[in-house]
């Protein structure tokens, strides 16, 4: 392809030239911390164990109410993983966007994909403003494209600015963003009955993607389903 030819692929860590188009280099890949095996049905951390079909729960989990089904995420927020997660960002990195569509598509399979509608987790416009885009906007859009799934990128809304959530206990976290985030009425026909799976680039406590999906139920939804890029919080 001449596009390859004026811009060799290159790994999206380190710069160096790679085979393919494939994201990272073998080295790099090696020191991103991507989750496999045994993980949490819910948010996706890596568990001690053997996989053999059920769905098991991290303690985190257990301990506080989630309002979506099942999800998952591609890698840990730490190392490598929070330096790709910083670039998508900060750096206006668009080719990150386009590997880790790939990452994700292939993360989230294990929830079964068929019929899914994609949204992803909105910042506030100001946010937006100041950021020029939304990243989990940008990694919706990339998982669509991998998977052929709609993308409706305005479901969500935020109706005001969220306070910084820095020093807040937990349940006036989710007072805060619960009444932050809602469904735009305009796609209360898309939503009704059906299976949403919200895309954030990082999972922390889970509260953000909480509100989201108390907004997507409240507005019909039949089933939420969530899927982050980095799960921070995420034990080695
Ligand atoms: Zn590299
Ligand atoms: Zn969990």
């Amino acid at each position: 392809m001449a596009v390859r030819l004026v811009y060799p692929p290159r790994c999206i860590s380190c710069g160096a030239m790679v085979e393919e188009d494939f994201g990272l280099c073998g080295p790099c890949w090696r020191d991103t911390p991507f989750i496999a095996g045994l993980v949490c049905d819910l948010c996706g951390v890596p568990l001690p164990g053997e996989e053999d079909g059920t769905a098991i729960h991290c303690d985190a989990c257990l301990a506080t109410a989630r309002p979506w089904s099942r999800g998952r995420a591609v890698m840990r927020y730490d190392g490598n993983g929070r330096r790709l997660v910083l670039a998508l960002k900060h750096g206006d990195r668009h080719d990150v966007a386009h590997p880790a569509g790939r990452w994700l598509a292939r993360t989230a399979a294990p929830m079964g994909l068929e019929g899914m509608v994609i949204a992803p987790v909105p910042l506030h416009w100001t946010r937006l403003l100041a950021r020029r885009f939304n990243q989990a906007a940008l990694l919706a859009h990339a998982l669509a494209r991998q998977t052929g799934l709609p993308v409706i990128p305005d479901l969500l809304t935020r109706k005001r600015r969220t306070r910084s959530l820095k020093g807040l206990d937990h349940a006036t976290r989710h007072e805060t963003l619960d009444a932050a985030i809602v469904a735009d009425p305009r796609h209360a026909r898309r939503i009704a009955g059906a299976r949403i799976l919200l895309v954030d680039d990082v999972m922390t406590s889970g509260a953000t993607l909480s509100a989201a999906t108390q907004a997507c139920l409240q507005a019909g939804a039949g089933e939420v389903c969530i899927l982050a890029l980095a799960r921070a919080g995420a034990a080695p």
